[in-house]
């Protein structure tokens, strides 16, 4: 494992070789750079997420700059049930027979107001899509990551999800939630050593996002998603393996 896996790690060409990972949020900001960047260390990659169109892209994207076998599931995880995961777990297993890891990275920010006034259908929608559909996608995919040689689950948190500020509402209460899924899972499937599972913050990106949460700030002054591709890379391949239940920040 490098020192700080966090500034000075340097993936190997062909890293993910021979795997297959789901992304969600795959159509846009970091999940799309996540989705490429694994697509170009080798591994075939299921893109789910909300837009059809933005999925068609990076795949049209992925075939052009490699040799890998993506495939586009457009979903709305605000409708997320056990019928559309199992029906997911079952293509997968059809089109690949095999599924080594899973970017939770699809996520709502929902309205910036204080608690007094949040308005109900936004705080459901929001743990909706931040925390349930995760718990339900990771749960679905189960027997499918038992069966992988070491298989990640990378969620993703923010900082928010770590120390809760004032008027960031469900957001922060759903990070959190995905910071306890990551310590409950992590610890349950600990013993078995096969199933690794950590949670990472990429911090402020210069993503849809940030500027929605943000609409003051300049973007330019930020990273890209590109930047924080060496840790993502980390966290999905074998590098990490034994690595697990660990909270992680881009630097
Ligand atoms: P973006 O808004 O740029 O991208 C999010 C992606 O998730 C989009 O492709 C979006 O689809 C998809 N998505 C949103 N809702 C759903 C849904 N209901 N079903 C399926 N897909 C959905 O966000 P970021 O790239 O900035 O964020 C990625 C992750 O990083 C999030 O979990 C976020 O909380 C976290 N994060 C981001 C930070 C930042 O500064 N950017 C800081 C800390 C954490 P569509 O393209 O259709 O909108």
């Amino acid at each position: 494992m490098p020192a700080n896996p966090e500034r000075d790690y340097q993936p190997r060409p062909g890293l993910l070789d021979g795997r297959v990972i789901l992304v969600t949020g795959a159509g846009d900001g970091i999940g799309r750079a996540a989705a490429l960047a694994y697509a170009e260390h080798g591994a075939d990659v299921v893109l789910l997420g909300r837009t059809e169109e933005k999925l068609e892209a990076v795949f049209d994207d992925i075939e052009s700059r490699t040799k890998t076998r993506p495939v586009v599931v457009p979903a709305d995880l605000l409708h997320a049930s056990e019928d559309a995961v199992t029906t997911l777990y079952h293509a997968i297993r059809r089109e690949y027979a095999r599924l080594d890891g899973i970017l939770h990275n699809a996520g709502l920010l929902g309205p910036r107001v204080p608690i007094a006034d949040y308005p109900m259908q936004d705080w459901l929608d929001v743990m909706q899509v931040n925390v349930n559909a995760a718990f339900l996608l990771t749960r679905g995919m189960m027997p499918l990551l038992e069966e992988a040689p070491d298989a990640s689950i990378v969620f993703t948190s923010s900082g928010v999800g770590r120390r809760g500020r004032a008027d960031w509402g469900a957001y922060a209460v759903s990070k959190f939630a995905v910071e306890g899924l990551v310590d409950v899972l992590a610890d349950e499937l600990a013993a078995a050593g096969r199933i690794r599972v950590n949670s990472l913050n990429p911090g402020a990106t210069r993503t849809a996002m940030r500027a929605a949460a943000y609409p003051d700030e300049d973007l330019a002054t930020l990273p890209c998603a590109e930047d924080h591709m060496p840790l993502y890379l980390y966290l999905m391949g074998p590098d990490s393996k034994g690595v697990t239940g660990q909270r992680f920040d881009t630097s």
